[in-house]
């Protein structure tokens, strides 16, 4: 599916010629991986409401229905990182089937909720063009400014020390329910009658050291961090780490099937722990 027939079989001559520890010898220079390596969790395809949306930058499955993406998959290490600029340039999707709802920076406008990114601007800083695609307003869910200013982004900076200290990460993130509470105080379902408001943000994140030949490096003891956090005003009562939650419990709540590309043993393992993290 990501991978052409020509490509497998150049990289299954390469591994028939050199044996595994030779191909692991080789001093690689850190790379950008895959977005959607670790698998498709809820087998996104063409339905308007499940709609696979592959970008260089991340991978998402939209849903018409809702004016938001149902997730969006994303790897992390320094090699997306760089000088760019945060561009702040909110910007339409225009690239969604014509006759598919286009969300527009304008429709956030006093809603009481911030535009909040998915795929976090500061993630993706190696190039102008990578930072503008995490503007679009599909990268984008109702958040109060409690959540996305405060403990939301308390964890994307834990994620990116991560990648400071030598880890690669695969990350999940994306909004569950219906009904939040903003700065305006209210109850909202809705923004613009088009956006759905998640009544609770979740993310999940694998952490590998950096390396090559990621999915098989993964085992159980691999770590993992998982959250779920309610959209309202209150969630910064506590710190990030207050909301972790196994991947099981995030897998319930959602319908999807996270890590599906691992065996069923070893994701049982790692989806119904939880790592103890000590963050600050
Ligand atoms: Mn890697
Ligand atoms: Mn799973």
């Amino acid at each position: 599916m990501f991978f052409n027939k020509k490509f497998l079989s150049v990289i299954s001559l390469l591994i028939f010629l050199f044996p595994v520890d030779v191909i692991s010898s080789f001093q690689l220079p850190v790379s950008r991986d895959e977005n959607l390596a670790m698998g498709n969790p809820s087998k996104a395809n063409k339905s308007p409401d499940n709609y696979l949306i592959v970008k260089n930058q991340y991978t998402l499955s939209y849903n018409n229905s809702k004016g938001e993406a149902n997730w969006v998959s994303w790897h992390l290490n320094s090699s997306w990182k760089g000088e760019a600029k945060r561009c702040n340039c909110f910007n339409t999707d225009f690239s969604l089937p014509e006759h598919f709802y286009k969300v527009k920076k304008a429709d956030y406008t006093k809603s009481g909720f911030d535009r909040g990114h998915l795929c976090p601007s500061d993630d993706r800083d190696a190039s102008e063009e990578d930072n503008e695609a995490t503007f679009l307003m599909s990268n984008m869910i109702p958040q109060s400014p409690h959540l996305n200013r405060i403990t939301w982004v308390a964890l994307e900076e834990y994620c990116r020390k991560l990648i400071q200290e030598g880890d690669e990460l695969y990350i999940v993130a994306g909004g569950y329910g219906s009904g939040g509470i903003g700065s305006n105080n209210n109850l909202t379902y809705k923004i613009s009658q088009h956006i759905n408001v998640p009544s609770h943000c979740w993310k999940i994140i694998l952490v590998l050291p950096e390396g090559n030949n990621d999915i098989h490096r993964i085992n159980k003891s691999t770590k993992i961090i998982a959250v779920d956090m309610p959209n309202n005003k209150s969630v910064n009562e506590f710190k990030w780490t207050h909301y972790l939650v196994s991947i099981d419990e995030i897998e319930k709540i959602t319908g999807y099937d996270f890590l599906n590309v691992l065996p069923a043993e070893l994701q049982a393992q790692l989806e119904s722990k939880i790592d103890n993290i000590t963050a600050e």
